[in-house]
């Protein structure tokens, strides 16, 4: 075992190099908890033990304390014990696997772009639906006071109720099944305990997969009373999906799609993420093309009858940089400054194309009037 990197034993008064940290702090995200040898971390126990449940009443806890977040969000832990998928459902290749990596889209990395056509488009189309019917479900429990892992739970069963599988769910390890993101967060936000709070804009990602295809589609939820400022953040995005959909025909280029989303981000004041872009979806959660959703971008491709991907532009009030937490997934403006996001699946058709994860007749009232 290695000596951890400038880190001395926590136990009282021993100050020897450490080792070792406690698993179960591991496991539950405390940070800092460093021992020189076994024989020190079983005489310090009593005392150590604590740092398990402590560090506020309610025993909920900041995993990373001395993190220089960019702005007021924290993280609550602990999570929620992983949700159990049942046997009876088809995972996709990741979900087994302990690096939570897709042996599929590592083959066909370079592939084409594929082109669904017959029972296999049937199938994309009848998926994209059943995702839209969770993101609804999902939509309609937000509200003040409710905790994003309880929204984990509701997508969760929804999903499974489905006889589908969450796509999140240990992708690359990734701990849940839906992405939350809250105020700063551009994206890939992990559920956790913290409260939605009066004010705050929340977007839910739902991916699930279901006889052998993907879907994927987000949206950008107010909670309570939202500031004037933020609504037109969100009204704004929205509309820069709406824009690069319209260009959306066989023959168009993807790299073109970044400059109609970022015209209009700036002419709002507003900036567009670079780090994440759209991508094609299917057998695979994530495939070619790649479709980045900024300007004089290099993407790849052009539009042809039967290709499926999306498009998912993240648009900050601030500047355009993100920075990652130390959970490794969470990415936030480097400003704090606030985040929206939408995301379609869009079919390109024989003389357009189709926006398969469009709302429903189901589907609860937009909080964006008129869009
Ligand atoms: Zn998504
Ligand atoms: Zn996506």
């Amino acid at each position: 075992m290695t000596t951890l990197e400038g880190r001395t034993c926590t136990s009282e008064g021993c100050g020897k190099p450490a080792s070792l940290q406690c698993p179960t702090c591991l496991k539950i995200g405390v940070e800092g908890s460093y021992f020189c040898s076994r024989e020190c971390f079983r005489e310090s126990w009593a005392a150590h033990k604590q740092a398990h449940s402590v560090s506020d009443p309610k025993g909920t806890y900041d995993p990373h304390p001395n993190y220089p977040y960019t702005g007021p969000l924290r993280p609550v832990y602990p999570l929620s014990p992983r949700r159990q998928v049942p046997a009876g459902i088809a995972c996709p290749d990741y979900a087994g696997r302990a690096d939570g990596v897709s042996k599929l889209e590592q083959t066909y990395r370079n592939a084409e772009i594929a082109t669904l056509t017959g029972k296999d488009l049937e199938t994309m189309r009848r998926v994209t639906v059943l995702g839209r019917e969770v993101l609804d479900a999902a939509a309609r429990a937000i509200r003040v006071g409710v905790t994003t892992d309880e929204i984990d739970r509701i997508v969760h069963e929804a999903t499974i109720e489905r006889g589908a599988y969450p796509s999140p769910l240990n992708y690359f390890n990734f701990p849940k099944s839906v992405c939350t993101s809250v105020n700063e967060v551009i994206c890939h936000g992990i559920p956790d305990q913290r409260k939605l709070e009066d004010g705050d804009i929340v977007n839910i990602d739902i991916s699930l997969y279901k006889d052998g295809f993907h879907t994927d589609m987000n949206k950008t939820y107010f909670v309570g009373n939202v500031d004037p400022k933020y609504k037109k953040l969100v009204k704004t995005t929205r509309e820069c999906l709406q824009k690069a959909i319209d260009l959306v025909k066989p023959g168009a280029r993807y790299r073109d799609i970044g400059a109609a989303i970022e015209a209009h981000a700036t002419k709002n004041g507003f900036s567009v993420v670079r780090t994440y872009c759209g991508h094609g979806v299917g057998a695979m959660f994530h495939s070619a093309p790649n479709v980045p959703h900024y300007a004089a971008n290099k993407a790849i491709g052009v539009m042809k009858p039967g290709h499926v991907f999306t498009i998912e532009p993240m648009i900050n009030e601030g500047g355009f940089q993100d920075r990652m937490w130390k959970d490794g997934w969470t990415a936030v403006t480097a400003d704090g400054s606030r985040s929206a996001q939408f995301e379609h699946v869009i079919l390109v058709t024989e003389d357009g194309h189709e926006v398969l994860s469009r709302r429903l007749p189901t589907s609860p009232a937009s909080q964006l009037d008129g869009i």
